[in-house]
Protein backbone atom coordinates (compact mmCIF):
# COMPACT_ATOMS: atom_id res chain seq x y z
CA UNK A 1 0.00 0.00 0.00
CA UNK A 2 1.38 3.37 -0.69
CA UNK A 3 -0.77 6.31 0.13
CA UNK A 4 0.16 9.93 -0.80
CA UNK A 5 0.36 13.26 0.73
CA UNK A 6 -3.16 14.04 -0.21
CA UNK A 7 -3.37 17.90 -0.49
CA UNK A 8 -6.85 17.93 -1.43
CA UNK A 9 -9.41 21.08 -0.61
CA UNK A 10 -11.98 19.00 -0.20
CA UNK A 11 -12.79 16.05 0.22
CA UNK A 12 -9.70 15.45 1.93
CA UNK A 13 -7.32 13.26 4.07
CA UNK A 14 -8.91 11.76 7.01
CA UNK A 15 -6.50 10.68 9.70
CA UNK A 16 -5.57 6.82 8.92
CA UNK A 17 -6.19 5.82 12.32
CA UNK A 18 -9.79 6.61 11.60
CA UNK A 19 -9.77 4.32 8.29
CA UNK A 20 -8.35 1.48 9.83
CA UNK A 21 -11.03 1.56 12.72
CA UNK A 22 -13.46 2.08 9.85
CA UNK A 23 -12.13 -0.69 7.50
CA UNK A 24 -12.13 -2.93 10.98
CA UNK A 25 -15.57 -2.73 11.84
CA UNK A 26 -16.83 -2.30 8.15
CA UNK A 27 -18.58 -5.65 8.43
CA UNK A 28 -19.37 -6.06 12.07
CA UNK A 29 -20.06 -2.92 14.11
CA UNK A 30 -19.21 -4.17 17.66
CA UNK A 31 -21.44 -7.38 18.35
CA UNK A 32 -24.46 -6.44 16.04
CA UNK A 33 -23.86 -8.55 13.01
CA UNK A 34 -24.05 -5.90 10.52
CA UNK A 35 -22.07 -2.72 8.90
CA UNK A 36 -23.07 0.90 10.39
CA UNK A 37 -24.20 1.38 6.97
CA UNK A 38 -27.04 -1.43 7.27
CA UNK A 39 -28.32 -0.42 10.39
CA UNK A 40 -31.55 0.98 11.24
CA UNK A 41 -31.26 4.93 12.26
CA UNK A 42 -34.01 4.07 14.85
CA UNK A 43 -32.19 1.43 16.35
CA UNK A 44 -30.63 1.49 19.54
CA UNK A 45 -27.36 0.65 18.65
CA UNK A 46 -27.38 3.36 15.68
CA UNK A 47 -28.28 6.18 18.68
CA UNK A 48 -25.38 5.28 20.61
CA UNK A 49 -23.23 5.86 18.03
CA UNK A 50 -25.00 9.49 17.20
CA UNK A 51 -24.84 10.15 21.28
CA UNK A 52 -21.74 9.45 21.75
CA UNK A 53 -20.54 11.58 18.39
CA UNK A 54 -22.93 14.58 19.67
CA UNK A 55 -21.32 14.26 23.03
CA UNK A 56 -18.20 14.25 21.97
CA UNK A 57 -18.14 17.51 19.53
CA UNK A 58 -19.95 19.19 22.58
CA UNK A 59 -17.35 18.67 24.45
CA UNK A 60 -14.62 19.50 21.84
CA UNK A 61 -15.57 22.57 21.43
CA UNK A 62 -17.09 23.17 24.31
CA UNK A 63 -20.52 24.29 23.37
CA UNK A 64 -22.73 25.61 25.48
CA UNK A 65 -26.39 23.96 26.33
CA UNK A 66 -28.42 27.05 25.27
CA UNK A 67 -26.80 25.89 21.55
CA UNK A 68 -28.80 22.99 19.42
CA UNK A 69 -26.26 20.86 17.56
CA UNK A 70 -27.69 19.29 14.18
CA UNK A 71 -26.65 16.84 11.79
CA UNK A 72 -27.76 17.68 8.56
CA UNK A 73 -27.56 16.55 4.41
CA UNK A 74 -27.44 19.02 1.57
CA UNK A 75 -23.85 20.22 2.06
CA UNK A 76 -22.58 23.93 3.59
CA UNK A 77 -24.50 25.17 0.57
CA UNK A 78 -28.03 24.05 1.40
CA UNK A 79 -27.03 26.33 4.76
CA UNK A 80 -26.83 29.44 2.59
CA UNK A 81 -30.90 29.21 2.01
CA UNK A 82 -31.64 27.89 5.60
CA UNK A 83 -30.12 30.87 6.98
CA UNK A 84 -32.17 33.63 5.54
CA UNK A 85 -35.26 31.24 5.10
CA UNK A 86 -34.81 30.80 9.56
CA UNK A 87 -33.48 33.58 10.35
CA UNK A 88 -34.09 37.08 8.20
CA UNK A 89 -37.23 36.97 9.70
CA UNK A 90 -37.09 40.13 12.14
CA UNK A 91 -36.58 43.36 10.07
CA UNK A 92 -35.61 41.02 6.23
CA UNK A 93 -31.93 42.14 6.25
CA UNK A 94 -28.74 40.72 6.86
CA UNK A 95 -25.04 42.10 6.22
CA UNK A 96 -22.59 40.15 4.62
CA UNK A 97 -18.72 40.31 4.12
CA UNK A 98 -17.54 39.19 1.04
CA UNK A 99 -14.32 37.49 1.50
CA UNK A 100 -14.66 34.53 -1.37
CA UNK A 101 -16.37 32.60 -3.46
CA UNK A 102 -18.67 30.51 -0.30
CA UNK A 103 -18.77 34.14 1.52
CA UNK A 104 -20.29 35.73 -2.07
CA UNK A 105 -22.79 32.31 -2.96
CA UNK A 106 -24.20 32.91 1.23
CA UNK A 107 -25.16 36.64 0.46
CA UNK A 108 -26.60 35.84 -3.29
CA UNK A 109 -28.98 33.87 -1.99
CA UNK A 110 -30.03 35.38 0.92
CA UNK A 111 -30.58 38.04 -1.23
CA UNK A 112 -33.18 36.01 -2.28
CA UNK A 113 -35.18 36.03 0.54
CA UNK A 114 -34.64 40.03 2.53
CA UNK A 115 -32.66 42.87 2.19
CA UNK A 116 -29.25 41.69 2.05
CA UNK A 117 -25.77 44.26 2.00
CA UNK A 118 -22.39 43.74 1.61
CA UNK A 119 -20.75 45.54 4.52
CA UNK A 120 -17.28 45.06 3.20
CA UNK A 121 -15.48 43.17 0.31
CA UNK A 122 -11.85 42.02 -0.38
CA UNK A 123 -12.72 41.46 -3.92
CA UNK A 124 -10.95 44.33 -5.48
CA UNK A 125 -7.12 42.44 -4.15
CA UNK A 126 -8.61 38.90 -5.57
CA UNK A 127 -9.74 38.14 -1.85
CA UNK A 128 -6.22 38.23 -0.37
CA UNK A 129 -6.65 39.75 2.52
CA UNK A 130 -9.58 40.14 5.32
CA UNK A 131 -11.15 43.39 4.93
CA UNK A 132 -11.37 45.53 8.05
CA UNK A 133 -14.49 46.58 9.84
CA UNK A 134 -15.88 48.55 12.54
CA UNK A 135 -18.78 48.55 14.85
CA UNK A 136 -20.39 51.11 12.93
CA UNK A 137 -20.19 49.30 9.69
CA UNK A 138 -22.86 46.85 10.68
CA UNK A 139 -26.52 47.43 10.25
CA UNK A 140 -28.05 47.18 14.52
CA UNK A 141 -31.54 46.13 12.65
CA UNK A 142 -29.48 43.02 10.46
CA UNK A 143 -31.58 39.39 11.68
CA UNK A 144 -27.84 38.12 11.61
CA UNK A 145 -24.39 39.07 9.85
CA UNK A 146 -22.62 36.23 7.43
CA UNK A 147 -18.79 35.76 7.73
CA UNK A 148 -17.21 32.93 6.17
CA UNK A 149 -14.34 32.19 9.27
CA UNK A 150 -11.28 30.11 6.93
CA UNK A 151 -11.81 30.96 3.09
CA UNK A 152 -10.85 27.84 1.37
CA UNK A 153 -9.83 29.08 -2.10
CA UNK A 154 -7.85 32.41 -1.50
CA UNK A 155 -6.22 31.10 1.83
CA UNK A 156 -7.17 33.30 4.15
CA UNK A 157 -8.85 33.49 7.93
CA UNK A 158 -10.40 35.56 10.51
CA UNK A 159 -7.91 35.80 13.72
CA UNK A 160 -10.21 38.62 15.12
CA UNK A 161 -13.79 38.59 14.85
CA UNK A 162 -16.27 41.40 13.29
CA UNK A 163 -17.84 43.70 16.33
CA UNK A 164 -21.88 43.06 15.47
CA UNK A 165 -23.06 44.12 19.19
CA UNK A 166 -26.30 42.36 19.78
CA UNK A 167 -26.56 40.95 16.25
CA UNK A 168 -26.02 37.63 15.99
CA UNK A 169 -22.65 36.87 14.18
CA UNK A 170 -22.75 33.23 11.71
CA UNK A 171 -20.17 31.84 10.85
CA UNK A 172 -19.02 29.36 7.84
CA UNK A 173 -16.31 27.51 9.08
CA UNK A 174 -16.73 24.15 6.81
CA UNK A 175 -12.63 24.31 6.21
CA UNK A 176 -11.69 25.35 9.63
CA UNK A 177 -13.81 23.58 11.92
CA UNK A 178 -11.77 21.30 14.84
CA UNK A 179 -8.75 23.32 13.43
CA UNK A 180 -8.43 25.13 16.64
CA UNK A 181 -10.82 26.55 19.62
CA UNK A 182 -12.95 28.85 18.70
CA UNK A 183 -15.57 30.57 21.22
CA UNK A 184 -19.32 28.98 20.12
CA UNK A 185 -20.89 31.65 22.73
CA UNK A 186 -19.23 34.51 20.25
CA UNK A 187 -21.73 33.09 17.26
CA UNK A 188 -24.96 32.47 17.30
CA UNK A 189 -24.73 29.99 14.19
CA UNK A 190 -22.02 27.84 13.00
CA UNK A 191 -22.07 25.45 10.09
CA UNK A 192 -19.98 23.39 8.56
CA UNK A 193 -19.55 20.51 5.50
CA UNK A 194 -17.90 17.73 7.13
CA UNK A 195 -15.86 16.74 4.00
CA UNK A 196 -12.71 19.38 4.76
CA UNK A 197 -11.87 18.11 8.66
CA UNK A 198 -13.96 15.43 9.87
CA UNK A 199 -15.95 13.11 8.16
CA UNK A 200 -16.75 11.93 4.15
CA UNK A 201 -19.16 14.29 2.00
CA UNK A 202 -22.81 13.73 3.04
CA UNK A 203 -22.90 15.36 6.54
CA UNK A 204 -23.14 19.28 7.74
CA UNK A 205 -22.61 20.10 11.17
CA UNK A 206 -25.35 23.35 12.10
CA UNK A 207 -24.30 24.33 15.84
CA UNK A 208 -27.55 26.96 16.35
CA UNK A 209 -28.30 29.07 19.77
CA UNK A 210 -31.30 28.00 20.76
CA UNK A 211 -33.59 31.32 21.05
CA UNK A 212 -32.65 31.66 16.77
CA UNK A 213 -34.91 28.99 16.24
CA UNK A 214 -38.68 28.82 15.43
CA UNK A 215 -39.20 31.98 13.41
CA UNK A 216 -38.88 30.55 9.92
CA UNK A 217 -40.66 32.19 6.89
CA UNK A 218 -44.09 30.82 6.39
CA UNK A 219 -42.60 29.45 3.18
CA UNK A 220 -40.37 27.65 4.64
CA UNK A 221 -39.99 24.01 3.49
CA UNK A 222 -40.43 21.71 6.44
CA UNK A 223 -36.80 20.08 5.11
CA UNK A 224 -34.97 23.20 5.47
CA UNK A 225 -36.08 24.06 8.85
CA UNK A 226 -34.19 23.88 11.83
CA UNK A 227 -37.04 23.48 14.21
CA UNK A 228 -37.92 20.20 12.15
CA UNK A 229 -34.16 18.86 12.67
CA UNK A 230 -33.92 20.05 16.55
CA UNK A 231 -37.23 18.82 17.81
CA UNK A 232 -36.19 15.71 16.48
CA UNK A 233 -32.99 15.08 17.70
CA UNK A 234 -31.69 15.28 13.65
CA UNK A 235 -34.25 11.79 13.05
CA UNK A 236 -37.24 14.07 11.39
CA UNK A 237 -35.91 11.62 8.47
CA UNK A 238 -33.09 9.17 7.65
CA UNK A 239 -29.88 11.12 8.78
CA UNK A 240 -26.44 10.65 6.77
CA UNK A 241 -26.09 7.31 9.67
CA UNK A 242 -22.46 6.36 8.14
CA UNK A 243 -20.99 10.09 7.87
CA UNK A 244 -21.81 10.85 11.17
CA UNK A 245 -20.06 7.87 12.26
CA UNK A 246 -17.23 8.77 10.85
CA UNK A 247 -17.23 12.39 12.03
CA UNK A 248 -17.58 10.28 15.75
CA UNK A 249 -14.56 8.78 14.97
CA UNK A 250 -12.48 11.70 14.32
CA UNK A 251 -13.70 13.22 17.67
CA UNK A 252 -12.59 10.26 19.34
CA UNK A 253 -9.13 10.60 17.50
CA UNK A 254 -9.10 14.66 18.20
CA UNK A 255 -9.85 13.62 22.09
CA UNK A 256 -6.76 11.13 21.56
CA UNK A 257 -4.87 13.94 20.43
CA UNK A 258 -5.38 16.31 23.50
CA UNK A 259 -8.24 18.59 22.31
CA UNK A 260 -8.27 21.46 19.92
CA UNK A 261 -5.40 23.26 22.20
CA UNK A 262 -3.38 20.43 20.65
CA UNK A 263 -4.37 20.21 16.94
CA UNK A 264 -4.10 24.27 16.88
CA UNK A 265 -0.45 24.29 18.33
CA UNK A 266 0.28 21.42 15.71
CA UNK A 267 -1.58 23.14 13.10
CA UNK A 268 0.41 26.07 13.39
CA UNK A 269 3.93 24.52 13.57
CA UNK A 270 3.24 22.96 10.56
CA UNK A 271 1.74 25.76 8.50
CA UNK A 272 4.66 27.42 9.73
CA UNK A 273 7.12 25.09 7.68
CA UNK A 274 5.49 26.30 4.55
CA UNK A 275 5.05 29.74 5.07
CA UNK A 276 8.53 30.25 6.00
CA UNK A 277 9.77 28.37 3.03
CA UNK A 278 7.35 30.56 0.63
CA UNK A 279 8.89 33.43 3.16
CA UNK A 280 12.04 33.09 1.76
CA UNK A 281 11.65 31.19 -1.54
CA UNK A 282 12.83 33.26 -5.23
CA UNK A 283 10.98 30.97 -6.89
CA UNK A 284 7.25 30.49 -4.49
CA UNK A 285 5.09 32.97 -3.26
CA UNK A 286 2.46 33.03 -1.05
CA UNK A 287 -0.58 34.96 -2.02
CA UNK A 288 -2.53 36.02 1.03
CA UNK A 289 -1.16 39.18 3.59
CA UNK A 290 0.81 37.82 6.48
CA UNK A 291 -1.58 38.37 9.06
CA UNK A 292 -4.65 37.17 7.47
CA UNK A 293 -3.00 33.79 6.41
CA UNK A 294 -5.18 30.65 6.67
CA UNK A 295 -3.54 27.41 9.09
CA UNK A 296 -5.81 25.03 6.31
CA UNK A 297 -5.23 26.59 2.52
CA UNK A 298 -2.26 27.48 1.66
CA UNK A 299 -2.19 28.95 -1.91
CA UNK A 300 1.10 30.17 -3.64
CA UNK A 301 2.75 30.66 -7.07
CA UNK A 302 5.32 31.17 -8.98
CA UNK A 303 4.52 33.86 -11.27
CA UNK A 304 4.33 31.69 -14.22
CA UNK A 305 1.75 29.67 -15.74
CA UNK A 306 3.94 27.10 -17.19
CA UNK A 307 6.15 26.42 -14.19
CA UNK A 308 3.01 26.03 -12.20
CA UNK A 309 2.33 23.19 -14.27
CA UNK A 310 5.43 22.07 -14.40
CA UNK A 311 5.42 21.68 -10.72
CA UNK A 312 1.97 20.50 -10.02
CA UNK A 313 3.06 17.64 -12.43
CA UNK A 314 5.88 16.99 -10.91
CA UNK A 315 4.57 16.90 -7.13
CA UNK A 316 2.13 14.41 -8.59
CA UNK A 317 4.92 11.78 -9.75
CA UNK A 318 6.76 12.52 -6.30
CA UNK A 319 3.51 11.30 -4.58
CA UNK A 320 1.93 15.07 -3.54
CA UNK A 321 -1.62 14.98 -4.97
CA UNK A 322 -3.84 17.92 -5.15
CA UNK A 323 -1.81 20.61 -4.75
CA UNK A 324 -3.26 22.67 -7.98
CA UNK A 325 -5.21 25.90 -7.35
CA UNK A 326 -8.39 26.42 -7.49
CA UNK A 327 -9.52 26.90 -11.75
CA UNK A 328 -10.80 30.39 -10.64
CA UNK A 329 -6.91 31.46 -9.20
CA UNK A 330 -4.46 28.63 -10.71
CA UNK A 331 -1.11 28.41 -9.68
CA UNK A 332 -1.02 25.81 -6.23
CA UNK A 333 -2.78 25.21 -3.12
CA UNK A 334 -1.79 23.39 -0.04
CA UNK A 335 -4.57 22.15 2.07
CA UNK A 336 -3.22 20.84 5.32
CA UNK A 337 -6.17 19.80 7.27
CA UNK A 338 -6.01 17.99 10.59
CA UNK A 339 -5.00 14.45 8.90
CA UNK A 340 -2.29 15.77 7.13
CA UNK A 341 0.86 14.75 9.09
CA UNK A 342 3.73 17.13 9.49
CA UNK A 343 5.97 14.99 7.70
CA UNK A 344 3.86 15.76 4.12
CA UNK A 345 4.54 19.51 4.77
CA UNK A 346 8.14 19.04 5.69
CA UNK A 347 8.49 16.63 2.73
CA UNK A 348 6.32 18.59 -0.07
CA UNK A 349 9.10 21.44 1.18
CA UNK A 350 11.69 19.33 0.23
CA UNK A 351 10.36 18.64 -2.91
CA UNK A 352 9.76 22.73 -3.32
CA UNK A 353 13.44 23.30 -2.84
CA UNK A 354 14.94 20.69 -5.32
CA UNK A 355 12.43 21.77 -7.92
CA UNK A 356 13.82 25.73 -7.12
CA UNK A 357 17.23 24.40 -7.47
CA UNK A 358 16.70 22.48 -10.62
CA UNK A 359 14.29 25.28 -12.50
CA UNK A 360 16.27 28.28 -11.34
C1 LIG B 1 -16.35 23.51 0.64
C2 LIG B 1 -16.98 24.72 1.19
C3 LIG B 1 -18.34 24.99 1.03
C4 LIG B 1 -19.25 24.13 0.19
O1 LIG B 1 -19.55 22.99 0.87
P1 LIG B 1 -20.59 21.92 0.27
O2 LIG B 1 -20.67 20.96 1.40
O3 LIG B 1 -19.94 21.37 -0.95
O4 LIG B 1 -21.85 22.62 -0.01
C5 LIG B 1 -18.86 26.12 1.62
N1 LIG B 1 -18.09 26.94 2.35
C6 LIG B 1 -16.77 26.70 2.54
C7 LIG B 1 -15.96 27.64 3.36
C8 LIG B 1 -16.17 25.58 1.97
O5 LIG B 1 -14.87 25.35 2.15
Amino acid sequence: MARVYNFSAGPSMLPEEVLKTAADEMLEFGATGQSVMEMSHRSKEYQAIFDEAEANLREIMNIPDNYKVLFLQGGASTQFAMIPLNLMNKNKKADFIITGQWANKAYKEAARYGEARVVASSADKTYSYIPKTTAADFDPEADFVHICMNNTIYGTKYNELPQTGDVPLIADISSCILSEPIDVTKFGMLYAGAQKNVAPAGVTIVIIREDLIGNAMDITPTMLNYVTHADNGSMFNTPPCYAIYIAGLTFKWIKKMGGLEALREMNVKKAKVLYDFLDNSKMFKGTVVAEDRSLMNVPFVTGNDELDAKFVAEAKKAGFVNIKGHRSVGGMRASIYNAMPIEGVEKLVEFMKKFEEENA
